[in-house]
């Protein structure tokens, strides 16, 4: 799907939908529920043919799993879309778990992961930055929602390829949870150390003229 609300991709494509986690606020089940593209949401299945979306004429960033969760998928799965990326190298290709651990253990110690691909955690508060860090970390990090202030030695472990922030949205708006000084300690840290930061929409009216849509180099064609 070219055109998202996503902001940080410049188009989906999923070749699994489902997932198991059952996570409250679930927008991908709610979408499902409507539209009933899979008999049960809890039970990921795997649509081959949407990889040759991957086959595009100009270079894009794709999310790959906006309606899964990349650590549920089988390995059979993982390793077709791993040959549809090698096959379609003028792109970037994002996946986002909330399982980096499983991520870690289950699929990315087993492939050659393409130089293309890039997997991305989730981390809303300080538990959540620890199991990361005690998962061996991950190649970018969604802090979105930012639930709280991520103390600094766990943004110090925390640095990687890019971090994206966000404030809580309910229906679209923002909920002014997020914190300036949160988001501020991270551009701190961000500047020092050469970690490029995506901000939501939703932070415009929180951080003013400090707000800042920054990708890796190299992802944009600068
Ligand atoms: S991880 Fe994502 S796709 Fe899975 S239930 Fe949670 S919000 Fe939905």
């Amino acid at each position: 799907m070219k055109g998202n609300k996503i902001g940080w991709c410049d188009m989906t494509v999923n070749p699994v939908t489902g997932c198991p986690n059952g996570c409250e606020y679930c927008y991908a089940r709610m979408m499902n529920n409507r539209f009933k593209w899979i008999e049960e949401f809890s039970k990921p299945q795997f649509f081959q043919n949407r990889l040759k979306d991957f086959h595009t004429k100009e270079p894009m960033i794709i999310f790959i799993d906006s309606m899964s969760d990349i650590a549920h998928w089988k390995w059979g799965w993982f390793r077709e879309t791993i040959h549809a990326i090698y096959e379609n190298q003028q792109n970037i290709y994002l996946a986002l778990t909330k399982n980096i651990k499983k991520f870690n253990t289950e699929l990315r110690c087993k492939f050659s992961l393409p130089a293309r691909l890039f997997i991305g955690a989730t981390v809303t508060n300080n538990t959540q930055a620890q199991a990361v860090i005690d998962a061996g970390g991950a190649d970018f990090i969604s802090f979105e929602p930012l639930l709280e202030r991520i103390m600094p030695e766990k943004l110090e472990q925390l640095r990687c390829k890019w971090w994206i922030v966000g404030d809580l949205t309910k229906g679209g708006k923002p909920q002014g949870v997020t914190c300036f000084q949160w988001v501020d300690d991270m551009i701190q840290h961000g500047e020092r150390h050469n970690v490029p930061i995506f901000m939501k929409d939703s932070l415009k009216y929180i951080v003013g003229e400090t707000f800042r849509q920054e990708f890796p180099s190299g992802w944009k064609g600068e």
